[in-house]
């Protein structure tokens, strides 16, 4: 037996327990650039930085950046409230959706709901800018993934037709569900960009 064995094995065990040390205290340290709070929720902003709040702070931002986007948008309820594990709230510009993807069931139906976009909002009369899938629209199928179980959004079941809504009337909706998400936001919450496209829930 090579002599150096038990000095290597020392080794690993040294790098496990510095990485599992740096997981577990690193994230706290991380601080709302806003009130210094904790944060382990992050914004991903349309020129993709990513940038850590506090859940307030990253609601506020959100809804500002929500309100002044006025491109026509599908957006899914995230009916995220009281889910935990590695969710996201992404936005997805049509432009980077993959053609094989707009294609699909699901693509083709996202691409009808942002064609159909048009008039007034059916709550407050402002110009319509969002068809809006409101809670309730899917469900959720729980899918066994790395031996875990979790719940995936199944959108290609949906049947109803969006809502035609402006932003201000779905906004505090999406605030609600995202505030009360159980998890962290490690993977973010994207703001929209570049152009027309979709909100919707997932899993990283
Ligand atoms: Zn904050
Ligand atoms: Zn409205």
């Amino acid at each position: 037996m090579d002599s150096r064995d038990p000095l290597i094995w020392l080794l690993i065990l040294c790098f496990f327990v510095i990485f599992v040390l740096l997981y577990k205290f690193i994230p706290p340290l991380f601080k709302c650039p806003i009130c210094k709070k904790p944060s382990q929720d992050i914004l991903i902003y349309s020129n993709r930085k990513r940038k850590r709040f506090c859940r307030d702070h990253l609601l506020e931002e959100f809804k500002k950046e929500f309100l002044n986007f006025n491109e026509k948008m599908v957006v899914f309820y995230p009916s995220l409230e009281s889910k935990v594990g590695p969710y996201v709230y992404h936005y997805q510009a049509i432009s980077d959706v993959p053609k094989k993807l707009r294609e699909e069931k699901v693509g083709q139906m996202i691409n009808q709901a942002l064609n159909a976009i048009s008039g007034k909002c059916s709550k407050c009369g402002r110009p319509a800018n969002i068809a809006y899938f409101d809670p309730g629209t899917f469900r959720w199928e729980v899918m066994k993934s790395g031996g875990v179980e979790w719940d995936l959004p199944k959108f290609d079941e949906i049947t109803v037709d969006p809502q035609m809504v402006c932003s201000h009337c779905v906004i505090d909706e999406i605030i609600y569900s995202l505030r009360n998400f159980q998890g962290d936001f490690g993977e973010g919450v994207g703001l929209p960009y570049n152009g027309r496209g979709v909100f919707l829930p997932g899993i990283v």
